[in-house]
């Protein structure tokens, strides 16, 4: 059984005692669970996209660096860049994001390079996948601090840990992975024929003449590195009929477990599930959005299953069952942590 640290919050609570709290938090889960920490430790964090105005805003991570910081440990926030769309494409942008969001107290490092195209080969050999690419930046650290913002994701069902440590770790192409048996398209009113993107393909799967542009996908093999290529967003899962309509079903749930599998592998982990402005989509979606219910908690665990299935319990508690719980079965069944957790009130 494993423990999971909570200590609850309201909408009242002010962001001076989120502050409090979450310092708390951290140095009781970091005393109880024997953790030793590492000299410089990254925040794994989301900025939130533009235009969305309820991701965990930097204020709120203060306790947790402060804690760092009175021990002499060196604190980052990390971060890849998104597959589609958004701000938040491409490093350069997404720096940009998270300088406008406030996100300036500490360095700020994108793992996955310029364009999403720098990764790890992490060996699982399991059900989907062999080998899991995981932006590279994540393979200088032992330690990470997964700090996730709990709510609804439309593909996922839920967002919590598991989805910070899968699709928030993994490169371009590895997004695309887990975006099931789904290859690009090409926008062609997007395309410049620039050519960038052919020149990235080594399938030489994709043709530019004067009237189109296209992906052949018999020769593609989903490696996402024309999606990280294209200057011009014209290359998209997008085209594809629609996001969820396309990668709906417990196959990219899966998938998304065993890429939180070779994120963690060999890691000591700590995660954080801030679980307020809990909204029914995640924090990529830029528009203002509506909390579904009240502000819950801030929990904290060293076992990414179990303050998972904690938060997914509390929020149903509290009204709303969000789809996507068995995935947190296949998660256990490969050894990626434990749905049985003992509550520890802080
Ligand atoms: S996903 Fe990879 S293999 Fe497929 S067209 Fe793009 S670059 Fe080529
Ligand atoms: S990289 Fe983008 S803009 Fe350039 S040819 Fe390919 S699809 Fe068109």
């Amino acid at each position: 059984m494993a423990k999971v640290y909570f200590s609850k919050i309201y909408n009242e609570t002010t962001t001076d005692d989120i502050k409090k709290i979450s310092k708390k938090l951290l140095d009781r889960v970091v005393t109880e669970e024997n953790i030793t920490l590492e000299k410089k430790i990254p925040l794994k964090v989301h900025f939130g996209e533009a235009g969305n105005i309820t991701y965990v805003k930097p204020q709120n991570y203060d306790g947790l660096i402060d804690y760092l910081q009175d021990r002499d440990i060196e604190a980052l926030f990390m971060e890849t860049s998104v597959l589609y769309g958004g701000q938040r494409y491409k490093k350069e942008l997404h720096l940009k994001t998270a300088e406008e969001h406030g996100f300036t107290r500490i360095p700020v490092i994108i793992a996955d390079g310029d364009h999403g195209e720098e990764f790890t080969d992490i060996e699982v050999n399991l059900k989907y996948f062999d080998k899991c690419k995981i932006g590279r930046e994540f393979s200088n650290y032992d330690q990470i601090m997964v700090v996730a913002h709990f709510k609804g994701h439309a593909l996922g069902g839920f967002g919590g840990a598991i989805k910070q440590l899968a699709m928030g770790h993994a490169s371009k192409g590895g997004k695309l992975a887990m975006h099931m048996g789904i290859k690009p398209q090409i926008t062609n009113r997007k395309c410049t024929k620039c050519h960038l993107c052919q020149k990235a393909c080594t399938e030489d799967a994709i043709t530019i003449d004067e009237k189109k542009s296209f992906i052949d996908h018999e020769k593609c093999v989903g490696c996402g590195g024309c999606v990280a290529a294209c200057p011009s967003k014209a290359v998209s899962i997008m085209a594809i009929g629609g996001i969820a309509t396309a990668l709906k079903g417990n196959d990219f749930r899966e998938k998304l477990v065993e890429y939180a599998y070779a994120a963690q592998k060999g890691k000591r982990n700590i995660y954080i599930n801030y679980v307020m402005n809990i909204t029914a989509q995640c924090d990529c979606v830029g528009k203002k959005m509506k909390p579904i219910m009240d502000d819950i908690g801030i929990y904290a665990s060293t076992n990414p299953v179990a303050i998972d299935m904690a938060c997914w319990d509390i929020v149903k508690e509290n009204g709303k069952k969000f789809k996507g719980v068995r995935q947190l079965d296949y998660a256990e069944s490969i050894g990626l942590g434990t749905k049985n957790y003992k509550l520890i009130e802080i």
